[in-house]
């Protein structure tokens, strides 16, 4: 074999495409997206906004579980007229998070007749498709975008291949078939999709809403349409871009989707902002999609929200189910410390704790943790070794391995991360 010169081996996502970073504020809060600000997560309610209480409940409900933006559904003037209500709901229960308006044909009319609701929201979504048809289409559109320079607001300019903009496909097809050899059907697809985005753009930025307050989506909902679409959307524009595939679907299909759509861009360097459009079980918590797009940004290395459990799969090796319980109750716990521990004990969102099945792979996981365990598996003495920081400091044995495995962690967490300033801990 002839011999090959080594070279080390780099890892890690492509640099970040270079986007304009956008100010999305209410109160006296901020947050950027775009630019170098933290690829953000964001999320959409699915209550009927009229009302106020059960919206402004799921808000609270998506904001605590880590949505940085929250969008809703404003469709009528009763839901307009709540808006208002729900922020002010939202801001007397200390729920920091700002609100986006979700428009859809009447969204002109609505901020034009309310304008509290124009004011209480943080950022406008326009869907270039659905503001109106023919002549009223720019005049609509342009008067949502007078809406959002009279009260200061970004704009989501969001292309959905489900409510293209029909006039203009027409006319991407017409010129399409003008070519000596013309593009196939899929191709012409992706061009109306970024046509329609960008040329709503330029018609934002000439009635004069500035380059820095325009965020640009193009969802699809088949996953190399997503990828291709998106690479050439970078490619074109520096515009903050809001990723997301769009009726992902549920359950298993609908995470698969979204993370192999999305890690695909993410890993390009492509998005500033995600969305997991996952439809829940019924009766199942919205929720869900927040702990999705985190997860895909945690495991992708690009940011860090909530300890990670390392669990292996379990085998024949395995003798009995505890140690599935205690990787499914210890990544409970941690979630659910993380609202508090946040605050209490930065850093703590890059802990990573192993829950390992026998002694196979268990020791050597572990001590790569800060915190692992090695629970026995089939032929070993009932005993699970703990180790910290790679060291093995305790052996559990019994029926209470769970409690005093959760109190190592805990211990763990108040002696291993800072304390914000000001902040006693418990
Ligand atoms: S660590 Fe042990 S129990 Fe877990 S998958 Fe490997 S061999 Fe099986």
């Amino acid at each position: 074999m002839a011999s090959v010169e080594c070279m080390p081996i780099i890892g890690g996502p492509a640099p970040r495409r270079q986007s304009r970073k956008v100010g999305i504020r209410w109160g006296g809060q901020l947050v950027t997206v775009g630019g170098d600000s933290p690829i953000r997560v964001q999320s959409m309610t699915n209550t009927d906004t009229e009302d106020v209480i059960g919206t402004a409940i799921q808000v609270k409900e998506l904001a605590q579980a880590g949505s940085e933006l929250v969008r809703i559904t404003v469709n009528t003037p009763e839901a307009a007229a709540a808006v208002p209500e729900i922020r002010n709901q939202l801001d007397r229960m200390g729920v920091m998070v700002p609100l986006v308006g979700d428009f859809h044909y009447n969204g002109h009319t609505l901020l034009a007749d309310y304008p509290d609701c124009a004011e209480a929201l943080s950022k406008y979504r326009i869907n270039p498709g659905n503001v109106g048809k023919g002549a009223k289409r720019d005049t609509q559109f342009a008067q949502m975008i007078e809406m959002a320079i009279k009260y200061d607001k970004p704009v989501r300019i969001g292309v959905n291949w489900g409510s293209l903009d029909q006039s203009l496909l027409a006319r991407i097809m017409d010129e399409n078939a003008a070519r000596a050899t013309p593009w196939d059907a899929q191709s012409v697809m992706y061009e109306a999709l970024i046509t329609s985005a960008l040329e709503s753009a330029e018609l934002a930025q000439r009635v004069g809403l500035s380059a820095d307050k325009i965020l640009l989506s193009c969802k699809v909902s088949a996953v190399q349409d997503l990828i291709a679409v998106y690479r050439e959307l970078g490619k074109r524009c520096d515009y903050a871009l809001h990723l997301g595939l769009t009726e992902a679907g549920m359950g298993s299909k609908g995470i698969v989707a979204s993370t192999a759509a999305l890690s695909v861009l993410l890993q390009e360097g492509i998005g500033d902002t995600i969305r997991i459009s996952l439809t829940p079980e019924p009766g199942g918590a919205r929720t869900g999609e927040i702990v999705v797009a985190q997860e895909i940004l945690q495991t992708m290395g690009l940011r860090a929200f909530a300890p990670m459990v390392i669990a292996c799969p379990g085998c024949g090796r395995t003798t009995s189910t505890v140690f599935q319980e205690l990787a499914a109750s210890i990544q409970k716990y941690l979630r659910e410390q993380m609202p508090v521990w946040k605050a209490q004990y930065p850093g703590v969102e890059n802990m990573n704790v192993a829950v390992m099945g026998c002694i196979v792979n268990g020791p050597g996981e572990s001590k790569h943790a800060n915190i692992g365990i090695s629970l026995p598996g089939s032929g070993e003495s009932p005993a699970a070794p703990v180790f910290v920081d790679g060291e093995k400091v305790r052996t559990l044995r019994g029926d209470h391995i769970a409690e005093e495995f959760q109190q190592i962690v805990d211990d763990y967490v108040k002696t291993h991360y800072g304390q914000a300033p000001g902040v006693v801990a418990a």
